[in-house]
């Protein structure tokens, strides 16, 4: 889901009530007081109109604009959370963009003791996919692989659109064995992809490359080097997975 959501959760809306509840509470409960102690210091004291009185009154006035005021600020919040959420998504596939996916992976890495693979996953001759089937098309085939690679990694790892048509996933306190397992199942479950616009079958496959790390170690380290193992998954042939050897 990418888009932005105007209607309330049902949570929102008990917190309305329940705040416009307390706020009218608080109203009505002080209202109260200060009509006793008014007619009690300026008049033969409180009597049933005025205790009425005290009660209806803040409840008539100020019951619809505190629920009108609730609304606008709650309101207000979930867009504010929405927005955010959004600008951690990319807009394409509805994966984390880039950015986000930097820090999460940062986060991870920043912690000592921990270990975790970087994979950089890009689409083969995908240029190719765009000059034939044009451009929709194309961004269609990476919906297409964003999804598997969703449905490949799942809570296993974070996956991201690092641009174009290259992704990233990470999976954290993994070591390269299971990291080539899983780089594997990515790599098959592209090929899988039914991808035939215009009805013309056009097979889909990527090249992997990775990095692995035991230690604190900055993103860019890492890209870097699991960009290199992919630059050789591509002159290898391309449609394979390449990762340093486990020591
Ligand atoms: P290689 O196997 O060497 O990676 O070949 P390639 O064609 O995939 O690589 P190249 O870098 O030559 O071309 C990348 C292509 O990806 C060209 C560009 O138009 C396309 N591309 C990048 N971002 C998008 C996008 O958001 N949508 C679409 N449809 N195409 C994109
Ligand atoms: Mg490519
Ligand atoms: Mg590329």
């Amino acid at each position: 889901m990418t888009g932005l959501e105007t209607a309330l959760p049902k949570q929102a809306w008990l917190w309305i009530y329940r705040k416009t509840l307390l706020i009218m509470g608080v109203s009505v409960a002080a209202s109260v007081v200060a009509t006793v102690v008014f007619m009690g210091t300026f008049s033969a004291g409180v009597n049933l109109p005025g205790l009425v009185i005290a009660i209806i009154l803040p409840i008539a006035l100020g019951g619809p604009m505190t629920l009108i005021f609730a609304i606008g600020t709650e309101k207000m919040r979930h867009a504010n959370d929405q927005l955010g959420r959004l600008a951690t998504l990319d807009g394409l596939t509805g994966l984390f963009n880039r950015r986000a996916f930097t820090a999460a992976v940062e986060k991870h890495c920043a912690s000592p003791h921990r270990q975790g693979v970087l994979l950089v996953i890009d689409a083969d001759h995908f240029k190719s996919v765009n000059d034939r089937f044009g451009h929709d098309q194309g961004d269609e085939a990476l919906r297409d692989i964003a999804h598997a690679l969703e449905l490949t990694v799942g809570r296993r790892g974070l996956s991201g659109r690092l641009g174009g048509e290259e992704f990233g996933v990470y999976l954290p306190d993994a070591d390269l064995g299971r990291a080539e397992g899983m780089a594997d199942e990515i790599r098959r479950s592209i090929n899988h992809i039914d991808f035939t616009p215009e009805g013309v079958a056009c097979p889909l496959s990527v090249s992997i490359g990775g990095a692995y790390h035991n230690r604190p170690a900055p993103f860019r380290e890492l890209y870097r080097a699991a960009d290199e193992w992919l630059y050789s998954a591509k002159q290898q042939g391309r449609d394979r997975v390449a990762l340093p050897q486990a020591a």
